[in-house]
């Protein structure tokens, strides 16, 4: 019997830095396979469709969640964002590990259908870091800005709904973390145990 993947989800305030990390995860580690939204935001300079994200039309997006493509969904900053359930399921299924970044809103309803997925909070130094960080990435406008940064501090009091909180000051730093609590976890009596004791044909 295969180990059913892991569930990974990844949540944090906009710019704490959580599209850089899982880049970095990915790189470093071939066996984790990320599950790319659909959006009905505009893509930013360098995004690619297929790639970032399914940048869908608000029609489009309708329709796939009329006909339950999405395993979640959740408005975030006036646009729709969702994970293509397929995909996801499929990967599970397989045995491969899959890492969902998304917001609170979503993460949630995926700790409702996944009770033994992994939930982690990214979380920035300080806030002043935070402002820095999206100010440099220069894709927000000022009155976007402000939007991110008040939802920062409402996202930040829902630490509570995640399992582990990773401090992103240092990136090598936050991936090693992250990549730390991924063997852990795997290594878990009670997410691996069914096959352990079917390896070594031992009664359950
Ligand atoms: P998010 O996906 O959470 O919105 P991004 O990954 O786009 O955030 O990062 C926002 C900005 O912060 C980017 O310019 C990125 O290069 C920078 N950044 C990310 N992590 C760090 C870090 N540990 N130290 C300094 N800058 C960082
Ligand atoms: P951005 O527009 O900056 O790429 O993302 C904005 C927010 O939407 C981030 O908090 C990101 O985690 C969240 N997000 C991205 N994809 C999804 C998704 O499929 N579902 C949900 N619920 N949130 C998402």
């Amino acid at each position: 019997m295969k180990q059913k993947g892991l569930l990974m989800v990844i949540s944090g305030p906009s710019g704490t830095g959580k599209g850089t990390l899982v880049k970095h995860l990915l790189k470093r580690n071939n066996k984790i396979q990320l599950s790319v939204s659909a959006t009905t935001r505009k893509p930013r300079p360098g995004e690619v469709d297929g790639v970032n994200y399914f940048f869908l039309n608000k029609n489009e997006f309708e329709e796939k969640l009329t006909h339950g493509e999405f395993l979640e969904h959740a408005e975030v900053y006036g646009n729709y964002y969702g994970t293509p359930k397929a995909f996801v399921e499929n990967q599970l299924n397989r045995g491969h590990n899959v890492l969902l970044e998304i917001d609170i809103v979503g993460a949630m309803q995926i700790r409702k259908k996944f009770k033994e997925a992994v939930f982690l909070f990214i979380i920035p130094p300080s806030l002043e870091e935070l402002q820095r960080r999206i100010e440099n990435r220069g894709t927000e406008t000022p009155e976007q800005m402000t939007k991110r940064m008040d939802s920062a501090l409402e996202e930040i009091r829902e630490l509570e709904q995640y399992d582990y909180v990773i401090l992103n000051d240092d990136i090598d730093k936050a991936t090693g973390l992250i990549e730390s609590i991924v063997k852990a976890e795997l290594a878990s009596v009670e997410r691996s145990q069914h096959y352990w004791l079917d390896l070594f044909g031992v009664r359950r």
